[in-house]
Protein backbone atom coordinates (compact mmCIF):
# COMPACT_ATOMS: atom_id res chain seq x y z
CA UNK A 1 0.00 0.00 0.00
CA UNK A 2 1.23 3.50 -0.99
CA UNK A 3 2.21 5.79 2.36
CA UNK A 4 -1.09 7.52 3.36
CA UNK A 5 -0.60 11.74 4.03
CA UNK A 6 -2.51 12.50 6.67
CA UNK A 7 -2.37 15.38 8.96
CA UNK A 8 -2.11 13.73 12.09
CA UNK A 9 -1.51 9.77 12.85
CA UNK A 10 -2.13 8.29 16.15
CA UNK A 11 -0.49 5.16 17.50
CA UNK A 12 -3.25 2.88 19.44
CA UNK A 13 -6.67 2.68 19.15
CA UNK A 14 -7.35 2.83 22.91
CA UNK A 15 -9.94 5.39 24.80
CA UNK A 16 -7.51 8.07 24.88
CA UNK A 17 -5.76 7.53 21.00
CA UNK A 18 -9.41 7.32 19.63
CA UNK A 19 -10.93 10.47 21.43
CA UNK A 20 -8.01 12.41 20.20
CA UNK A 21 -8.44 11.07 16.95
CA UNK A 22 -12.26 12.21 16.84
CA UNK A 23 -11.58 15.51 18.53
CA UNK A 24 -8.81 16.34 15.45
CA UNK A 25 -11.76 14.99 12.90
CA UNK A 26 -14.58 17.10 14.27
CA UNK A 27 -11.96 19.73 13.69
CA UNK A 28 -11.63 19.23 9.96
CA UNK A 29 -8.00 17.17 10.06
CA UNK A 30 -7.54 14.23 8.72
CA UNK A 31 -6.25 11.19 10.76
CA UNK A 32 -5.39 7.97 10.94
CA UNK A 33 -5.50 5.71 13.83
CA UNK A 34 -2.79 2.77 13.99
CA UNK A 35 -3.70 -0.12 16.30
CA UNK A 36 -1.25 -3.29 17.32
CA UNK A 37 -3.88 -5.45 18.41
CA UNK A 38 -6.97 -6.75 16.13
CA UNK A 39 -9.52 -5.20 18.02
CA UNK A 40 -9.65 -1.21 19.34
CA UNK A 41 -10.22 -0.12 23.12
CA UNK A 42 -7.21 -1.27 24.60
CA UNK A 43 -7.71 -1.93 28.57
CA UNK A 44 -11.17 -1.93 27.78
CA UNK A 45 -12.13 -5.23 26.07
CA UNK A 46 -15.31 -7.34 26.72
CA UNK A 47 -16.13 -11.16 25.33
CA UNK A 48 -19.38 -13.23 25.88
CA UNK A 49 -18.40 -16.59 27.80
CA UNK A 50 -21.05 -19.32 27.80
CA UNK A 51 -23.27 -16.23 27.30
CA UNK A 52 -22.17 -14.22 30.16
CA UNK A 53 -20.72 -10.39 29.36
CA UNK A 54 -17.48 -10.48 30.61
CA UNK A 55 -15.45 -6.80 30.66
CA UNK A 56 -12.09 -8.64 30.49
CA UNK A 57 -10.61 -4.69 31.10
CA UNK A 58 -11.95 -1.16 32.62
CA UNK A 59 -15.77 -1.10 33.55
CA UNK A 60 -16.76 1.33 35.95
CA UNK A 61 -17.62 4.54 35.68
CA UNK A 62 -17.72 7.32 39.08
CA UNK A 63 -19.96 10.81 39.19
CA UNK A 64 -17.33 13.16 38.27
CA UNK A 65 -15.95 11.22 35.50
CA UNK A 66 -17.67 14.06 33.37
CA UNK A 67 -15.50 13.68 30.52
CA UNK A 68 -16.30 10.10 30.01
CA UNK A 69 -20.16 11.16 30.78
CA UNK A 70 -19.86 13.78 28.01
CA UNK A 71 -18.59 11.82 25.40
CA UNK A 72 -21.20 8.75 25.99
CA UNK A 73 -23.75 11.26 25.61
CA UNK A 74 -22.37 12.28 22.52
CA UNK A 75 -22.50 8.90 21.30
CA UNK A 76 -26.11 7.69 22.59
CA UNK A 77 -24.29 5.36 25.47
CA UNK A 78 -26.16 5.00 28.46
CA UNK A 79 -24.91 3.39 31.80
CA UNK A 80 -26.71 1.19 34.46
CA UNK A 81 -26.14 1.10 38.40
CA UNK A 82 -23.71 -1.40 39.75
CA UNK A 83 -25.86 -3.82 42.05
CA UNK A 84 -25.14 -2.41 45.67
CA UNK A 85 -28.37 -3.41 47.86
CA UNK A 86 -27.32 -5.46 50.72
CA UNK A 87 -24.97 -5.85 53.32
CA UNK A 88 -21.99 -6.19 52.50
CA UNK A 89 -18.77 -8.37 53.84
CA UNK A 90 -15.39 -7.97 55.68
CA UNK A 91 -12.37 -10.29 56.37
CA UNK A 92 -10.55 -9.04 59.28
CA UNK A 93 -6.66 -9.81 59.62
CA UNK A 94 -7.98 -12.39 62.17
CA UNK A 95 -9.70 -14.40 59.38
CA UNK A 96 -12.95 -13.31 60.94
CA UNK A 97 -15.83 -12.89 58.86
CA UNK A 98 -18.49 -10.09 59.02
CA UNK A 99 -21.45 -9.33 57.49
CA UNK A 100 -22.53 -5.24 57.88
CA UNK A 101 -24.63 -2.99 56.53
CA UNK A 102 -23.03 1.30 55.85
CA UNK A 103 -19.51 2.58 55.03
CA UNK A 104 -17.18 1.79 58.08
CA UNK A 105 -15.46 -1.55 58.31
CA UNK A 106 -16.62 -3.77 60.72
CA UNK A 107 -13.12 -3.50 62.86
CA UNK A 108 -13.44 -2.50 66.61
CA UNK A 109 -13.87 1.73 67.57
CA UNK A 110 -10.16 2.48 68.04
CA UNK A 111 -9.62 1.54 64.47
CA UNK A 112 -12.72 2.92 63.25
CA UNK A 113 -11.06 6.15 64.75
CA UNK A 114 -7.55 6.00 63.75
CA UNK A 115 -9.05 5.22 59.42
CA UNK A 116 -11.14 7.98 60.17
CA UNK A 117 -8.36 9.82 61.15
CA UNK A 118 -6.24 8.95 58.31
CA UNK A 119 -8.85 9.63 55.67
CA UNK A 120 -9.22 13.19 57.18
CA UNK A 121 -5.46 13.88 56.55
CA UNK A 122 -5.80 12.44 52.83
CA UNK A 123 -8.65 14.66 52.19
CA UNK A 124 -6.89 17.84 53.81
CA UNK A 125 -3.62 17.65 51.76
CA UNK A 126 -5.71 16.23 48.63
CA UNK A 127 -7.74 19.36 48.65
CA UNK A 128 -4.42 21.32 48.54
CA UNK A 129 -3.23 19.47 45.29
CA UNK A 130 -4.31 20.11 41.69
CA UNK A 131 -4.13 16.92 39.98
CA UNK A 132 -2.65 18.14 36.75
CA UNK A 133 0.35 19.41 38.46
CA UNK A 134 0.90 17.83 42.00
CA UNK A 135 4.51 18.57 41.77
CA UNK A 136 3.67 21.78 42.18
CA UNK A 137 2.15 21.46 46.47
CA UNK A 138 4.55 23.17 48.62
CA UNK A 139 5.35 20.00 50.39
CA UNK A 140 5.56 17.87 47.39
CA UNK A 141 9.47 17.26 47.33
CA UNK A 142 9.10 15.64 50.86
CA UNK A 143 5.80 13.69 49.93
CA UNK A 144 7.80 12.31 47.01
CA UNK A 145 10.33 10.90 48.96
CA UNK A 146 8.85 8.94 51.49
CA UNK A 147 6.65 5.43 50.55
CA UNK A 148 2.84 5.59 51.11
CA UNK A 149 3.67 2.84 53.01
CA UNK A 150 5.69 4.43 55.80
CA UNK A 151 3.68 7.52 55.11
CA UNK A 152 0.73 6.16 56.67
CA UNK A 153 2.39 5.04 59.76
CA UNK A 154 4.11 8.90 60.45
CA UNK A 155 0.23 9.37 61.16
CA UNK A 156 -1.02 6.48 62.86
CA UNK A 157 0.70 3.36 64.70
CA UNK A 158 -2.61 1.20 63.98
CA UNK A 159 -1.34 -1.16 61.75
CA UNK A 160 -5.02 -2.48 60.81
CA UNK A 161 -5.73 1.09 60.02
CA UNK A 162 -3.22 1.73 58.14
CA UNK A 163 -3.39 -1.45 56.21
CA UNK A 164 -6.89 -0.87 55.77
CA UNK A 165 -6.52 2.46 54.18
CA UNK A 166 -3.09 1.77 52.26
CA UNK A 167 -5.27 -1.07 50.39
CA UNK A 168 -7.36 1.74 48.58
CA UNK A 169 -4.29 2.97 46.82
CA UNK A 170 -1.82 0.17 46.92
CA UNK A 171 -3.67 -3.49 45.92
CA UNK A 172 -7.10 -1.53 44.88
CA UNK A 173 -5.49 1.23 42.30
CA UNK A 174 -2.18 1.74 41.85
CA UNK A 175 -1.88 -2.01 42.06
CA UNK A 176 1.70 -2.41 43.46
CA UNK A 177 2.99 -2.63 46.90
CA UNK A 178 2.63 0.39 49.06
CA UNK A 179 5.97 0.29 49.79
CA UNK A 180 6.74 1.07 46.22
CA UNK A 181 5.57 4.09 45.49
CA UNK A 182 5.42 7.96 47.24
CA UNK A 183 2.80 9.72 49.26
CA UNK A 184 2.64 12.33 46.02
CA UNK A 185 1.68 9.71 44.08
CA UNK A 186 -1.08 8.18 46.21
CA UNK A 187 -2.35 11.94 46.65
CA UNK A 188 -2.22 12.36 42.79
CA UNK A 189 -4.54 9.14 42.51
CA UNK A 190 -7.40 10.80 45.62
CA UNK A 191 -6.63 14.05 43.80
CA UNK A 192 -7.72 12.59 40.35
CA UNK A 193 -10.93 11.46 41.88
CA UNK A 194 -11.86 14.37 43.55
CA UNK A 195 -11.10 13.29 47.43
CA UNK A 196 -9.52 10.62 49.00
CA UNK A 197 -13.29 9.92 50.67
CA UNK A 198 -14.45 9.41 46.96
CA UNK A 199 -11.88 6.61 46.37
CA UNK A 200 -12.75 4.78 49.68
CA UNK A 201 -16.09 5.27 48.40
CA UNK A 202 -17.21 2.09 46.58
CA UNK A 203 -20.51 2.88 45.79
CA UNK A 204 -18.89 6.56 44.09
CA UNK A 205 -15.95 5.13 42.52
CA UNK A 206 -17.29 1.51 41.25
CA UNK A 207 -20.70 3.41 40.54
CA UNK A 208 -22.37 2.45 37.08
CA UNK A 209 -21.18 0.28 34.02
CA UNK A 210 -21.96 1.31 30.26
CA UNK A 211 -24.86 -0.63 28.27
CA UNK A 212 -22.82 -1.98 25.52
CA UNK A 213 -19.78 -2.42 27.54
CA UNK A 214 -17.37 -0.03 28.32
CA UNK A 215 -15.25 -1.56 24.76
CA UNK A 216 -18.28 -0.04 23.31
CA UNK A 217 -17.34 3.18 23.68
CA UNK A 218 -14.44 2.97 22.05
CA UNK A 219 -15.74 0.58 19.21
CA UNK A 220 -18.44 3.86 18.86
CA UNK A 221 -15.99 6.05 18.85
CA UNK A 222 -13.82 3.94 15.92
CA UNK A 223 -17.50 3.54 14.40
CA UNK A 224 -17.16 7.31 13.66
CA UNK A 225 -13.70 7.35 12.01
CA UNK A 226 -14.68 4.60 9.55
CA UNK A 227 -11.72 3.47 7.15
CA UNK A 228 -9.44 5.59 9.47
CA UNK A 229 -8.41 2.93 11.84
CA UNK A 230 -6.05 0.39 10.81
CA UNK A 231 -5.88 -2.94 13.36
CA UNK A 232 -2.95 -5.15 13.11
CA UNK A 233 -0.69 -2.24 12.76
CA UNK A 234 1.63 -2.20 15.24
CA UNK A 235 4.23 0.83 15.32
CA UNK A 236 7.54 -0.29 15.86
CA UNK A 237 9.67 2.65 14.03
CA UNK A 238 8.86 6.10 13.68
CA UNK A 239 10.81 8.77 11.50
CA UNK A 240 10.74 12.34 13.25
CA UNK A 241 11.61 15.80 12.09
CA UNK A 242 10.73 19.02 13.29
CA UNK A 243 8.41 19.10 10.10
CA UNK A 244 6.73 15.94 10.61
CA UNK A 245 6.81 12.34 11.27
CA UNK A 246 6.49 8.82 9.23
CA UNK A 247 4.94 6.06 11.13
CA UNK A 248 5.77 2.29 9.92
CA UNK A 249 3.05 0.23 10.96
CA UNK A 250 2.80 -3.64 9.80
CA UNK A 251 1.00 -2.83 6.50
CA UNK A 252 0.27 0.85 6.63
CA UNK A 253 2.77 3.71 6.26
CA UNK A 254 1.41 7.20 7.17
CA UNK A 255 3.45 10.59 6.67
CA UNK A 256 1.70 13.25 9.01
CA UNK A 257 2.68 16.45 10.35
CA UNK A 258 1.87 15.69 14.11
CA UNK A 259 2.00 11.90 15.87
CA UNK A 260 -0.35 10.84 19.13
CA UNK A 261 1.21 8.24 20.81
CA UNK A 262 -1.51 7.01 23.02
CA UNK A 263 0.47 3.71 24.28
CA UNK A 264 0.74 3.40 27.61
CA UNK A 265 3.64 4.60 28.97
CA UNK A 266 5.59 1.68 29.70
CA UNK A 267 5.57 0.80 25.74
CA UNK A 268 7.17 3.87 25.21
CA UNK A 269 10.38 2.28 24.26
CA UNK A 270 9.22 -0.33 21.79
CA UNK A 271 8.94 1.82 19.22
CA UNK A 272 12.22 3.04 17.94
CA UNK A 273 12.40 6.50 16.87
CA UNK A 274 14.96 8.03 14.40
CA UNK A 275 16.41 10.59 15.39
CA UNK A 276 16.52 9.13 19.30
CA UNK A 277 14.25 10.97 21.80
CA UNK A 278 15.74 13.36 23.98
CA UNK A 279 17.36 12.22 27.38
CA UNK A 280 14.68 13.32 29.21
CA UNK A 281 12.33 11.60 27.76
CA UNK A 282 14.34 8.78 27.85
CA UNK A 283 15.14 8.40 31.02
CA UNK A 284 11.21 9.52 32.24
CA UNK A 285 10.31 6.50 30.53
CA UNK A 286 12.43 4.28 32.52
CA UNK A 287 10.31 5.45 35.67
CA UNK A 288 6.63 4.44 34.56
CA UNK A 289 5.33 1.14 35.36
CA UNK A 290 2.97 -0.78 35.13
CA UNK A 291 1.34 -2.55 38.33
CA UNK A 292 -0.25 -5.74 37.98
CA UNK A 293 -3.48 -7.04 38.70
CA UNK A 294 -5.73 -10.24 38.08
CA UNK A 295 -9.60 -9.30 37.44
CA UNK A 296 -11.24 -12.65 38.57
CA UNK A 297 -14.56 -13.30 36.90
CA UNK A 298 -17.08 -16.36 38.09
CA UNK A 299 -20.73 -16.61 36.63
CA UNK A 300 -23.01 -18.56 38.21
CA UNK A 301 -26.50 -19.96 37.53
CA UNK A 302 -27.81 -16.98 40.12
CA UNK A 303 -26.47 -14.63 41.72
CA UNK A 304 -27.28 -16.45 44.93
CA UNK A 305 -25.95 -14.12 47.26
CA UNK A 306 -28.94 -11.42 46.97
CA UNK A 307 -30.99 -14.12 47.98
CA UNK A 308 -29.07 -14.13 51.26
CA UNK A 309 -29.03 -10.30 51.34
CA UNK A 310 -25.52 -9.32 50.23
CA UNK A 311 -24.79 -7.29 48.32
CA UNK A 312 -21.33 -8.96 47.19
CA UNK A 313 -19.39 -6.28 48.35
CA UNK A 314 -16.66 -7.92 50.08
CA UNK A 315 -13.48 -6.87 51.62
CA UNK A 316 -10.45 -8.54 53.08
CA UNK A 317 -7.16 -6.57 53.76
CA UNK A 318 -4.91 -9.48 54.00
CA UNK A 319 -7.11 -12.05 51.87
CA UNK A 320 -6.18 -13.44 48.30
CA UNK A 321 -8.81 -11.78 46.74
CA UNK A 322 -8.89 -8.73 48.68
CA UNK A 323 -12.07 -7.00 46.61
CA UNK A 324 -15.20 -8.41 45.57
CA UNK A 325 -18.40 -7.04 43.74
CA UNK A 326 -21.41 -8.34 42.01
CA UNK A 327 -20.97 -7.73 38.58
CA UNK A 328 -23.60 -9.15 36.66
CA UNK A 329 -23.98 -7.52 33.20
CA UNK A 330 -27.19 -5.39 32.59
CA UNK A 331 -30.24 -7.69 32.09
CA UNK A 332 -28.66 -10.93 32.59
CA UNK A 333 -30.05 -13.64 35.16
CA UNK A 334 -27.09 -15.08 35.70
CA UNK A 335 -25.49 -13.70 38.76
CA UNK A 336 -21.20 -12.65 37.94
CA UNK A 337 -18.78 -11.62 40.77
CA UNK A 338 -15.61 -9.52 40.11
CA UNK A 339 -12.57 -10.14 42.58
CA UNK A 340 -9.36 -8.80 42.56
CA UNK A 341 -5.90 -10.01 43.20
CA UNK A 342 -2.85 -7.88 43.43
CA UNK A 343 0.57 -6.92 43.32
CA UNK A 344 2.36 -9.72 45.18
CA UNK A 345 -0.54 -12.21 45.72
CA UNK A 346 -0.90 -12.02 42.02
CA UNK A 347 2.40 -12.85 41.43
CA UNK A 348 2.45 -15.88 43.84
CA UNK A 349 -0.77 -16.98 41.71
CA UNK A 350 1.16 -17.29 38.06
CA UNK A 351 3.52 -19.76 40.10
CA UNK A 352 0.76 -22.29 40.58
CA UNK A 353 -0.99 -24.84 38.18
CA UNK A 354 -4.04 -24.04 35.89
CA UNK A 355 -5.89 -26.04 38.61
CA UNK A 356 -4.34 -24.66 41.75
CA UNK A 357 -5.08 -21.21 41.17
CA UNK A 358 -8.57 -21.89 40.01
CA UNK A 359 -9.51 -23.77 43.15
CA UNK A 360 -7.41 -21.34 45.45
CA UNK A 361 -9.14 -18.66 43.80
CA UNK A 362 -12.48 -20.00 44.50
CA UNK A 363 -11.50 -20.90 47.67
CA UNK A 364 -11.15 -16.47 48.67
CA UNK A 365 -14.30 -16.44 47.01
CA UNK A 366 -16.26 -19.03 48.88
CA UNK A 367 -14.30 -17.27 52.34
CA UNK A 368 -16.46 -14.25 51.51
CA UNK A 369 -19.87 -16.02 49.86
CA UNK A 370 -19.76 -19.30 51.26
CA UNK A 371 -19.53 -23.08 49.26
CA UNK A 372 -21.75 -21.69 46.62
CA UNK A 373 -19.48 -19.64 45.35
CA UNK A 374 -17.15 -23.12 44.46
CA UNK A 375 -18.79 -23.70 41.74
CA UNK A 376 -18.90 -21.27 38.96
CA UNK A 377 -20.16 -22.24 35.53
CA UNK A 378 -17.82 -19.57 33.97
CA UNK A 379 -14.28 -18.64 35.81
CA UNK A 380 -11.91 -16.11 33.97
CA UNK A 381 -9.11 -14.19 35.13
CA UNK A 382 -7.87 -10.86 33.43
CA UNK A 383 -4.10 -10.92 32.61
CA UNK A 384 -3.10 -7.76 30.67
CA UNK A 385 0.42 -8.61 32.25
CA UNK A 386 0.78 -11.29 29.87
CA UNK A 387 -0.85 -9.08 26.78
CA UNK A 388 2.15 -8.11 25.03
CA UNK A 389 0.78 -4.36 24.03
CA UNK A 390 -0.27 -3.89 27.86
CA UNK A 391 2.05 -5.36 30.08
CA UNK A 392 0.25 -5.18 33.42
CA UNK A 393 -2.75 -3.55 35.15
CA UNK A 394 -4.70 -1.00 35.67
CA UNK A 395 -2.17 1.13 34.60
CA UNK A 396 1.50 3.02 35.21
CA UNK A 397 2.49 5.28 37.94
CA UNK A 398 5.88 6.20 39.19
CA UNK A 399 8.23 5.00 41.17
CA UNK A 400 9.53 6.18 44.64
CA UNK A 401 10.73 10.32 43.93
CA UNK A 402 9.48 9.93 40.39
CA UNK A 403 6.32 11.86 40.06
CA UNK A 404 8.49 14.77 41.50
CA UNK A 405 11.57 14.65 39.27
CA UNK A 406 9.68 13.46 36.35
CA UNK A 407 5.88 14.51 35.97
CA UNK A 408 6.50 18.14 35.08
CA UNK A 409 7.66 17.42 31.61
CA UNK A 410 5.31 14.01 31.33
CA UNK A 411 2.99 15.98 29.13
CA UNK A 412 5.66 17.77 26.95
CA UNK A 413 5.90 17.11 23.27
CA UNK A 414 8.72 16.47 21.48
CA UNK A 415 8.30 18.48 18.20
CA UNK A 416 6.22 16.64 16.47
CA UNK A 417 5.22 13.83 18.93
CA UNK A 418 3.01 14.19 21.60
CA UNK A 419 1.97 11.78 24.52
CA UNK A 420 -1.80 10.65 25.33
CA UNK A 421 -2.98 8.21 27.88
CA UNK A 422 -5.00 7.94 30.93
CA UNK A 423 -1.38 7.46 32.82
CA UNK A 424 -0.65 11.19 32.13
CA UNK A 425 -4.11 12.74 33.20
CA UNK A 426 -4.46 14.22 36.12
CA UNK A 427 -8.26 14.74 36.65
CA UNK A 428 -9.13 10.73 36.04
CA UNK A 429 -5.86 9.65 36.26
CA UNK A 430 -5.63 5.74 35.43
CA UNK A 431 -9.07 5.59 34.41
CA UNK A 432 -10.89 6.06 31.21
CA UNK A 433 -12.27 9.46 31.76
CA UNK A 434 -8.78 10.07 32.19
CA UNK A 435 -7.99 8.83 28.73
CA UNK A 436 -10.54 10.97 26.78
CA UNK A 437 -9.67 13.98 28.70
CA UNK A 438 -5.72 13.43 27.44
CA UNK A 439 -6.78 12.64 24.20
CA UNK A 440 -8.96 15.58 23.99
CA UNK A 441 -6.51 17.85 25.31
CA UNK A 442 -3.97 16.37 23.27
CA UNK A 443 -6.04 17.02 20.09
CA UNK A 444 -6.58 20.98 21.28
CA UNK A 445 -2.62 21.27 21.49
CA UNK A 446 -2.19 19.99 18.15
CA UNK A 447 -5.16 22.07 16.98
CA UNK A 448 -3.63 25.05 18.78
CA UNK A 449 -0.37 24.08 17.07
CA UNK A 450 -1.47 23.07 13.47
CA UNK A 451 -4.01 26.48 12.86
CA UNK A 452 -1.54 28.79 15.16
P1 LIG B 1 -5.00 1.74 26.43
O1 LIG B 1 -6.40 1.42 26.75
O2 LIG B 1 -3.95 0.86 26.99
O3 LIG B 1 -4.86 1.80 24.85
C1 LIG B 1 -3.59 1.83 24.23
C2 LIG B 1 -3.68 1.15 22.87
O4 LIG B 1 -2.40 1.23 22.23
C3 LIG B 1 -4.01 -0.34 22.95
O5 LIG B 1 -5.10 -0.62 22.12
C4 LIG B 1 -2.73 -1.03 22.47
O6 LIG B 1 -2.98 -2.23 21.80
C5 LIG B 1 -2.16 0.01 21.55
N1 LIG B 1 -0.72 -0.09 21.33
C6 LIG B 1 0.26 -0.32 22.24
N2 LIG B 1 1.47 -0.26 21.63
C7 LIG B 1 1.25 -0.01 20.32
C8 LIG B 1 2.10 0.17 19.20
N3 LIG B 1 3.44 0.12 19.30
N4 LIG B 1 1.53 0.41 17.98
C9 LIG B 1 0.18 0.50 17.85
N5 LIG B 1 -0.67 0.33 18.89
C10 LIG B 1 -0.14 0.10 20.12
N6 LIG B 1 -10.69 2.35 34.12
C11 LIG B 1 -11.92 2.82 34.49
O7 LIG B 1 -12.24 3.98 34.19
N7 LIG B 1 -12.81 2.03 35.16
C12 LIG B 1 -12.51 0.73 35.49
O8 LIG B 1 -13.35 0.01 36.06
C13 LIG B 1 -11.23 0.24 35.13
N8 LIG B 1 -10.91 -1.06 35.40
C14 LIG B 1 -9.80 -1.60 34.80
C15 LIG B 1 -9.59 -2.98 34.89
C16 LIG B 1 -8.52 -3.56 34.23
C17 LIG B 1 -8.29 -5.05 34.35
C18 LIG B 1 -7.62 -2.75 33.48
C19 LIG B 1 -6.45 -3.36 32.76
C20 LIG B 1 -7.83 -1.38 33.39
C21 LIG B 1 -8.92 -0.80 34.04
N9 LIG B 1 -9.18 0.57 33.94
C22 LIG B 1 -10.36 1.07 34.40
C23 LIG B 1 -8.20 1.49 33.30
C24 LIG B 1 -8.60 1.84 31.87
O9 LIG B 1 -8.95 0.69 31.15
C25 LIG B 1 -7.43 2.57 31.22
O10 LIG B 1 -7.14 3.71 32.01
C26 LIG B 1 -7.73 3.03 29.80
O11 LIG B 1 -8.10 1.96 28.97
C27 LIG B 1 -6.48 3.68 29.23
O12 LIG B 1 -6.75 4.15 27.93
P2 LIG B 1 -5.55 4.53 26.98
O13 LIG B 1 -6.14 4.82 25.64
O14 LIG B 1 -4.71 5.57 27.63
O15 LIG B 1 -4.62 3.21 26.90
Amino acid sequence: MAPLDRDVVIIGAGPSGLSAAYELRKAGKTVAVLEARDRVGGRTWTDTMDGATIEIGGQWISPDQTALYSLIEELGIETFERYKQGKSVYIAEDGTRTAYDGEDFPVGEATIAEMNKLIAELDRITAEIDPDVPWEHPRAAELDMISFHHWLRTISSDESACNNIGLFIAGGMLTKPAHTFSALQALLMSASAGSFSNLVDEDFILDRRMVGTMQGVSIAVAARLGDDVYLNNPVLKLDWSQEGVTAYGADVTVNAKKVVIAVPPNLYSRISYNPPLPRRQHITHQHQSMGLVIKVHAVYSTPFWREEGLSATCFGPNQLVQEVYDNTYHGESTGTLVGFISDLKADAMFELSEAARKEAILQGLAEYLGERALTPEVFYLSDFGSEEWTRGAYATSYDLGGLYRFGPAQNENVGPIYFSSSDLAGEGYQHVDGAVRMGRRTAARIIAAVDG
